[in-house]
């Protein structure tokens, strides 16, 4: 079968619009309707010949309480399943602590981590991405998903990673 990567990060950093822009279509977001509690959808993906099941987490409970605690819960199971995990954060905003308690259960699980730093949509954002080094996950990726800027890079350590 097919490798299994997995897309974690807290709610609102763009894992449904990366998995989109991945697919090349708009599927991952229309599924996520309001009231609609999604945990995770797979969907059949390819890169360079490569095929892999990306694997999109997350609902649109952004504001419940307890949600740094549904986080952790999704991210732990997504990361369980994975052979390789997208961690993406929004270099816009930075590390929060939520953030923090998911590199803590990655460094746990021990799988691969490729580290996403997205809404860098233009030059002025790569400084952004380069404060998440601090993550300690190695190298952050610079993206912006909404755009599809540098998202053929972050392919190609995905498969280097599988
Ligand atoms: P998720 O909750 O992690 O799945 O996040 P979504 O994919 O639903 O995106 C949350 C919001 O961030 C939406 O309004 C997106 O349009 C926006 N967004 C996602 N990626 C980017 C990006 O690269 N740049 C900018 N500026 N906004 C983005
Ligand atoms: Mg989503």
């Amino acid at each position: 079968p097919p490798a299994t990567v997995a897309v974690v990060g807290r709610p609102n950093v763009g894992k449904s619009t990366l998995v989109n822009r991945i697919l090349g279509r708009r599927e991952a977001v229309v599924l996520d309707t309001p009231g609609v509690t999604r945990d995770r959808v797979s969907y059949p993906a390819e890169w360079s010949g490569h095929a892999f099941t990306l694997v999109d987490t997350g609902g649109w409970e952004t504001d419940v309480a307890g949600l740094d605690a549904r986080v952790a819960e999704q991210a732990e199971v997504a990361i369980d399943l994975a052979d390789v995990v997208m961690f993406v954060v929004d270099a816009s905003v930075g590390a929060t602590a939520t953030d923090e308690r998911v590199v803590r259960l990655l460094r746990k699980a021990g799988k691969p981590v490729v580290l996403v730093a997205n809404k860098v949509d233009g030059p002025s954002g790569e400084a952004d991405a380069l404060a998440l080094w601090n993550l300690g996950l190695g190298e952050p990726h610079p993206v912006s998903a909404l755009h599809g800027r540098g998202t053929g890079d972050l392919l190609d350590a995905v498969i280097d990673a599988l």
